[in-house]
């Protein structure tokens, strides 16, 4: 009997496959950490110049995440702010708490700053480029090839495109799913104390329709997001730009109109010492809450090459939902499975990224309907 193995390990590629990931916030940087242990030639191209002042708010990362994260050997004390998997749903009615819910959350609450510092750490050297933004893809010869702002070219056999909300990608593949205001807008921040001393959960607080206000701790105090209805007139009046353009309104973008609005707000539903709280934040930020619709793909022909989406490049989805980052760092975990497969067992490219499209799509697909449902319940912009 004949025992040879029917599968042999060999390349199908002389040089490793060269991979371009476009994005170096949270989904890129774990793609391009993931691929380059994988054994595939990765650069990262991020439009951010490495001077440009970067900071985000809580994400929960459930299980999953938090696994691929551990299997890059980022140990959870490097970026979870704090073991507790509580979250505590508060109703707040003449801004005093009427009733509280608990619930417990499979994962754990890091920092948009705190992850992509661990992330950006473990890049090697010369993997990361910053300061050039991607413009185009073209090919040439069979081959994807990116074009920068600077009007350079780089050839790649895959092109991820992990670029965020605005997603160049996006709009050069799938051009007709375009961004929508969803009606209201996540007001940010970071106080240097918290409400209680004690604070250590994840506390969401719900005063009355069209208003909700979420708090944790964070190393030295706390974040919260107070999510309150605006018009499309009115982002434009207190963010200087309209919310579909603007998609991150950055302290400098921050009036004070909008402090005010905020402010007054807080005055209005909130408990006194979580009120403290948002008038003593001095940095603010906002997120104007933007909905698209489903996709209905990941993967697309380049030539004899493909280029994919992932993370919110492919779908953002409402803050709500909690899916964001978790979705990119689960398809960026798939898209490493696929091509390692491809790479490794000389499985077959094109199937091989259909088959990691076909697991992963009906997850972005399920968040992206899941936020206005969402919304409409917490009685919050326009439906
Ligand atoms: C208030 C709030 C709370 C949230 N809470 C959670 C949560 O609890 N759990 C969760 O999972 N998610 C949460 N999210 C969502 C999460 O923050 C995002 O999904 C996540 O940051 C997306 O990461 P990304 O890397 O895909 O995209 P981004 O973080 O948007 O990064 C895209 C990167 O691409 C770069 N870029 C853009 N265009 C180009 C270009 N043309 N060329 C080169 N570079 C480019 C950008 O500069 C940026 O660095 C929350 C979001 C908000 C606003």
């Amino acid at each position: 009997m004949d025992l040879t193995p029917a599968i042999r390990p060999t390349l199908p590629h002389s040089r490793p496959p060269r991979v371009a990931v476009i994005g170096g916030s949270l989904t890129g940087p774990v793609a391009a950490l993931l691929l380059l242990r994988a054994g595939f030639d990765v650069t990262v191209h991020e439009a951010t110049p490495a001077s440009a002042p970067l900071g985000g708010g809580l994400i929960g990362l459930e299980h999953t995440a938090l696994d691929v994260l551990d299997r890059l050997g980022i140990d959870q004390r490097e970026f979870i702010v704090s073991d507790s998997e509580t979250i505590l749903q508060v109703e707040v009615r003449d801004r005093r708490p009427a009733r509280t819910v608990r619930r417990t959350y499979p994962g754990r609450n890091t920092t948009w700053t705190l992850l992509h510092r661990a992330l950006a750490a473990r890049i090697p050297t010369g993997v990361l480029r910053q300061g050039n933004r991607v413009t185009g893809l073209e090919q040439h010869a069979g081959r994807p090839v990116l074009r920068l702002a600077d009007d350079t070219v780089q050839p790649a056999d895959l092109v991820v495109f992990a670029d965020g909300r605005s997603s160049t990608g996006r709009r050069l593949l799938d051009p007709d799913r375009r961004l929508r205001y969803a009606g209201y807008v996540a007001h940010r921040g970071t106080a240097a104390h918290t409400p209680r001393p004690d604070l250590r959960d994840f506390v969401r607080l719900e005063p009355c329709p069209g208003a909700q206000f979420n708090v944790a701790p964070v190393p030295d105090g706390c974040d919260w997001t107070f999510y309150l209805d605006c018009t499309a007139d009115e982002y434009r009046q207190r963010f200087g730009a309209p919310p579909t353009r603007r998609v991150f309104a950055l302290p400098r973008h921050v009036s004070p109109a909008a402090r005010q609005h905020v402010d007054e707000h807080a005055d209005q539903l909130l408990p006194p010492e979580h009120t403290r709280v948002v008038r003593d934040t001095t940095v603010r930020m906002a997120v104007p809450v933007l909905d698209i619709d489903p996709p209905t793909r990941m993967v697309w022909p380049v030539g004899d090459g493909h280029a994919v989406l992932l993370g919110d490049a492919l779908a953002p989805v409402r803050p709500h939902t909690a899916r964001g980052a978790n979705n990119g760092i689960e398809q960026a975990a798939g898209l490493a499975v696929a091509l390692t497969q491809h790479r490794r067992y000389g499985a077959d490219l094109t199937a091989a990224l259909h088959g990691w499209q076909r697991r992963h799509l009906p997850a972005a697909v399920a968040a992206v309907r899941q936020g206005p449902a969402i919304g409409d319940r917490l009685g919050l912009g326009t439906r």
